[in-house]
């Protein structure tokens, strides 16, 4: 949590494990990406795009989860007819995804979408449209995503490496595409590299990364239902993220996209990339627990749900760590024998039955956030500024 400081100082930004790589900077909408901007958090709409009140309800379901800027389907003729209007709605930028059709690009940057996301590997004669593709969106002013894919890529590139998206063969197909670009006088391109490995993942951004100053869009493709593409995403962001790596970042879940904003955004806070809002610390309980900690813990966190505050929350079983980690909190519990002592900042202020434990917490965190809260979200303004 940041420290509050009397003399309207901004606090001091947090540490984080290495500077960002040095990209070149492109604006998706009013988004900026690339390594003067915070990094930002996508996800994907899951609706036809043509039910336009679906979609435009579900972009505003995922602008207040904390999505920056969000991607739509365009299959079919009528998902094209309706980017118009769900381009103008949104209050987020909205990406156009693109495949196998080329004249969807070019109904999307008319639509007035803020980028487009192309797939090189599965556009119909791709390379044959990428001077048109190039005017097109640099009279616009938009910028283009080279999305290249494990499970589409490029047929030639495939061949000449045997059949495999081998990671060396993901970063040559998008500096293929790149270059095209490049050649007709446009760089405003992010790219990705995506792949349903981490560990291939991984590798073919490094590659890219020390291959190109263009700005990263990070995903695991295809990571799974939510347990097991949260843990995908988490290992190969972190890995990535921990070199500086990586300006946008989408984690892709069988679920509801907005469990994907959830995830994104607690990656980015875990890594100090992001202001923290409320964080619990509670033990994993074992032999010595005195009160039930998986139930104290889920009811605090369900209690201070959303809460937008730093906070940092403990909820500990015993008296072993317990102390030692209320303390470091700015609100915890020591639990044992049926009860819990409170601590706020340090200092214990009562002790309560283990029945009192959870309405004690959210009351004092609730206290809190209204004796501080102005400092504090002043203080949490000053991070954000910071850590771009
Ligand atoms: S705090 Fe106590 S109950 Fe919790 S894991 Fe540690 S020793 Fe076990």
């Amino acid at each position: 949590m940041s420290t509050s400081i009397g003399l309207g100082l901004p606090a001091s930004p947090p540490p984080v494990l290495a500077p960002r790589r040095k990209t070149r900077q492109l604006m998706v909408g009013n988004v900026g990406v690339g390594s003067d901007h915070p990094i930002s958090v996508q996800s994907m709409t899951t609706t036809k795009t043509h039910d336009i009140n679906a979609t435009l309800q579900q972009i505003a379901q995922l602008t207040a989860s904390g999505c920056d800027i969000v991607r739509v389907a365009c299959p079919k003729t009528i998902d094209a007819e309706a980017l118009p209007i769900i381009a103008k709605k949104s209050p987020i930028p909205v990406i156009a995804d693109i495949h196998f059709q080329p004249k969807y690009i070019f109904s999307a940057i008319d639509a007035g979408c803020a980028a487009v996301r192309v797939n090189p590997g599965n556009i119909k004669e791709f390379d044959g449209r990428v001077k048109e593709v190039a005017k097109a969106a640099g009279d616009a002013g938009i910028p283009i995503r080279i999305g290249v894919n494990g499970g589409s890529l490029d047929k030639r590139i495939l061949d000449k490496y045997h059949g495999k998206a081998t990671p060396e063969a993901l970063v040559e197909s998008a500096l293929w595409e790149a270059s095209l670009f490049e050649e007709h006088g446009f760089g405003d391109i992010k790219i990705s590299v995506k792949h349903s490995d981490p560990v291939l993942m991984v590798e073919a951004y490094r590659q890219l990364a020390e291959q190109c100053d263009y700005p990263l869009h990070l995903g695991v493709t295809e990571a799974g239902p939510k347990f097991m593409g949260t843990i995908k995403s988490s290992v190969a962001f972190g890995a990535l993220l921990s070199q500086g790596i990586g300006d946008t970042i989408r984690v892709s879940l069988s679920a509801d996209p907005v469990e994907e904003i959830k995830v994104g955004d607690q990656i980015l806070q875990s890594m100090n990339l992001r202001p923290r809002k409320l964080e619990i610390v509670s033990c994993p309980s074992c032999g010595r627990a005195q009160v039930d900690v998986y139930k104290l813990a889920e009811e605090v966190t369900a209690g201070l749900e959303g809460m937008e505050f730093p906070l940092r929350v403990a909820v500990m079983g015993c008296v072993v760590n317990g102390p030692g980690e209320a303390r470091d909190a700015d609100l915890g519990v020591a639990s044992g024998n049926g009860k819990g002592q409170i601590f706020v900042k340090g200092e214990v202020i009562k002790t309560v039955p283990e029945s009192q434990i959870v309405q004690t917490l959210i009351e004092e965190a609730l206290r809190i956030a209204e004796e501080q809260g102005l400092e504090e979200i002043e203080g949490t303004k000053a991070e954000v500024k910071v850590t771009q």
